[in-house]
């Protein structure tokens, strides 16, 4: 477990499964405890029971089983309110607080800002608490996720939605997929010296077994490949060499097709 410290609350990040991250929020001016996306329940309460605290929501940012499959057992715990979309209300088990994907939302001192971010699922949403960003499976450590159930558009949508948080915000998504990322990262943006520190930090990172994550929304857009198309001169580049026309969501397309053979 490895434990960050915000202003208004502290985040401890929990590494479940393969390569899940489970965050748990603790609100430092109420007792709100937030768990995003359990895929397991035990390990959630081994680190409540260690810290002492206990959950009294969960934020679900979609559907996955790998992101509510705690949902059940937490409840039956400690009787915590399962939030999430109301558009997947349907498809997120034990949901008890409904809310619309884009709207604000307060538990406890928390403020909480939900972004519709759909593309990797239909009903994906995102949670914006101050400096923190929590976004599932849309955006990752120099990646995005994959296209499910939304298209193309809606992804590259949902992704300018994040890059325009600011810099500094600190990028909590839900798995450790960012070396293989940086990989593919490398393929399609050989040049990009901030790439190339990148993946020196993340290597040795993950060499000590420490996570790459979180990351911030400023570094994200220096070298994760899939915002990248916000730069004309990386879209002119790129239209170039792999004869796709220089739009951003034309060569995000690409990009996104050519990672998934990657
Ligand atoms: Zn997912």
């Amino acid at each position: 477990m490895w434990t960050y410290q915000h202003k208004y609350f502290i985040v401890h990040q929990l590494p479940v499964l393969q390569d899940n991250y489970i965050y748990i929020i603790q609100d430092r001016h109420s007792p709100v405890v937030c768990v995003v996306d359990p895929a397991l329940a035990k390990p959630v309460i081994e680190a409540c029971t260690q810290l002492n605290i206990t959950p009294t929501h969960i934020l679900n940012t979609h559907h996955h089983w790998d992101h509510t499959d705690g949902n059940q057992q937490l409840v039956q715990t400690y009787q915590c309110t399962v939030v999430g979309n109301q558009d997947d209300a349907s498809r997120i088990p034990y949901i008890k607080q409904t809310i619309t994907a884009n709207s604000n939302f307060s538990l406890g001192h928390l403020h909480i800002q939900s972004l519709e971010v759909y593309g990797h699922t239909l009903g994906h949403i995102a949670f914006v608490i101050d400096d923190a960003l929590f976004c599932g499976d849309t955006l990752f450590g120099a990646g995005c996720g994959r296209l499910f159930e939304g298209s193309f558009a809606q992804m590259w949508q949902s992704l300018q939605k994040l890059a325009a948080l600011d810099k500094p915000t600190k990028v909590y998504c839900a798995h450790e997929y960012t070396l293989v990322n940086l990989a593919f990262a490398q393929s399609v943006d050989a040049d990009n010296i901030y790439l190339q520190q990148r993946i020196r930090n993340d290597k040795n990172k993950r060499l000590h077994k420490q996570p790459t994550i979180p990351s911030t929304i400023g570094l994200e857009l220096q070298t994760n490949p899939f915002l990248r198309p916000l730069d004309p001169k990386f879209c002119s580049t790129y239209s170039q060499t792999h004869a796709v026309e220089t739009k951003p969501l034309q060569v995000f397309t690409a990009l996104r097709e050519a990672r998934n053979h990657f």
